[in-house]
């Protein structure tokens, strides 16, 4: 018996650890664990993907992007670290005030989150202070870029990052001073309830054998798909809400090239970036664009170029540049002339884009995979056209000869990925409330982006972490 069990010690599940066990409850945090990188073949096997509900999903090409291991997908993160833009937070409200119901797109379901959205400030000022949230010394492409920012009159400034990758500090701190039990190589398989409804513990398995921990709370930070996958899994449904609303930031870039120029991208890596504010939320007027929303634009450091970025940007050179060897060598003769801006667009959320369990895959339990329906709509493709548009705009305005932008396709592997438990006050639009407390499921919360009503045009790290330090506070006074 344990006060609370943790699901998942990414960024979330450690600052939900870290916030009860210093608060004096005894926490058993389970964590999965792999040999090499791979992703766990139980905890977090290959999806099946589809973009339309009618269609037969196919497994996918790749596994999802992440990681299984203490300090989760974080690791692998640049990180920059950012608030959430507030408009973000009243995305419904603040149409409606500014534009009419008619700019509700009718088959997207936006949302406001249920509650102000000046709420996050102070825990945000935590997690910037907990994580060591700071600007990393300019570079000559980023300064190139933050001056063309101001000749174009845009917004612009250096982006947050925090100053490691690796969050475990917190976790290392929070067992100095108070009780925690880290099972860091066993993976929870289900979230058991007991008669009244209510969260009686969990099951895991760990070394081959199936085991289960009771706990009057149980805390879910296993990340979007995996928060979904498990609830639905343990039979917890939430009157058919758990999987909807999944949303992705369909990422995309534009390219620029400046012949006979060194732009130094690789002197550092993307956690050294100049960001663009003035296209995203309702920076601007949206009247007569066909989309709400928009993207912070982001130029930022390569680090050493990979093969895997070679192979990338030849993949989308344009035919105007005449490039007889698509295969790489004029990219690598060129790489460090080539400037790159970026944009993680927002998607509204739409039921039909869904997690739910496969059918017919399984993984290597026996258990279904996940499946990950997808698509892009018709605001997602005039939302791409006009931040392409600006951020060939901002290229061109730096130097660049020439310039192009990647195609936009749907990115349910990617890196940021939303929804699946949305909160929200009405138990029967949403699974959680303001707090992360399942509606239906007394004592079981959900922390992570799995929550958010919608995704925002940053990354979402920060506000992840701010908020699972407000769940875990409020489940803190719940268990009193
Ligand atoms: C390559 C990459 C770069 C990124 N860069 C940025 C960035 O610069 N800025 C930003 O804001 N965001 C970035 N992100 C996104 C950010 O890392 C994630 O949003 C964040 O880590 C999510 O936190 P989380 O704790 O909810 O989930 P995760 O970090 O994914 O952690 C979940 C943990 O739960 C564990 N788990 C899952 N299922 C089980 C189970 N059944 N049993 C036990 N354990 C389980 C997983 O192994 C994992 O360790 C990036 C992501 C990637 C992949």
């Amino acid at each position: 018996m344990t006060d609370v069990v943790v699901v998942g010690l990414g960024p979330a599940g450690i600052v939900a650890t870290s916030v009860l066990a210093t608060a004096g409850y005894s926490v058993t945090a389970i964590q999965t664990a792999t040999a090499n990188s791979d992703r766990c073949p139980v905890a977090s096997p290959s999806s099946t993907i589809r973009r339309r509900a009618w269609q037969r999903a196919v497994p996918a090409p790749y596994p999802q992007q992440g990681a299984d291991a203490v300090g989760g997908s974080k690791l692998l993160a640049a990180p920059q670290s950012y608030r959430l833009d507030p408009w973000n937070l009243r995305a419904r409200s603040s149409t409606l005030t500014r534009y009419g119901a008619s700019a509700l797109p009718a088959d997207a379901d936006l949302a406001d989150w249920p509650f102000p959205a000046g709420e996050l400030d102070e825990y945000h000022q935590r997690v910037e202070r907990a994580m060591n949230v700071g600007v990393r010394p300019t570079a000559t492409w980023t300064r190139r870029m933050a001056t063309t920012a101001d000749k174009l009159g845009w917004n612009s400034f250096t982006a947050p990052a925090a100053a490691s990758t690796d969050c475990s500090s917190l976790l290392d701190r929070a067992r100095a001073v108070g009780h925690v039990d880290l099972l860091a190589d066993a993976a929870v398989l289900g979230i058991e309830t007991d008669s009244s409804g209510a969260v009686s513990g969990v099951r895991y398995v760990r070394d081959g054998e199936v085991c289960q921990l009771s706990a009057p709370a149980v805390v879910l930070a296993a990340s979007v798909v995996s928060n979904a996958r498990l609830l639905l899994l343990s039979g917890i449904t939430a009157r058919g809400q758990v999987g909807r609303y999944f949303m992705a930031h369909n990422c995309f870039v534009a390219n620029g090239w400046f012949p006979g120029t060194d732009l130094g991208r690789d002197a550092a890596g993307p956690a050294t970036a100049t960001a663009v504010t003035s296209f995203e939320g309702d920076e601007f007027d949206h009247t007569g664009l066909g989309f709400l929303g928009g993207s912070i634009l982001q130029a930022a450091m390569t680090g050493p170029r990979t093969d895997g970025w070679r192979a990338a940007v030849a993949a989308t050179l344009p035919d105007e540049l005449s490039v007889p060897d698509r295969a790489t060598g004029w990219i690598r003769e060129q790489q460090h002339s080539i400037g790159t801006v970026w944009a993680q667009p927002d998607q509204l959320p739409r039921a039909e884009n869904r997690i739910d369990l496969d059918p017919t895959y399984v993984d290597a339990l026996g258990r279904p995979v996940p499946r990950l329906t997808l698509d892009l709509a018709e605001d997602d493709h005039s939302r791409a056209a006009f931040l392409g548009d600006r951020m060939q705009e901002w290229l061109r305005a730096a130097g660049a000869h020439t310039t192009w932008v990647t195609p936009l396709v749907p990115q349910p592997l990617g890196t940021h990925l939303y929804g699946g438990t949305r909160m929200g006050l009405d138990p029967n639009a949403s699974v959680v409330d303001g707090y992360g407390r399942c509606h239906d499921v007394p004592g079981l919360v959900v922390v992570g982006s799995s929550t958010f009503p919608g995704t925002g045009g940053r990354g979402p790290v920060q506000t992840i972490e701010a908020l699972a330090w407000r769940s875990a506070e409020r489940l803190t006074e719940d268990l009193r």
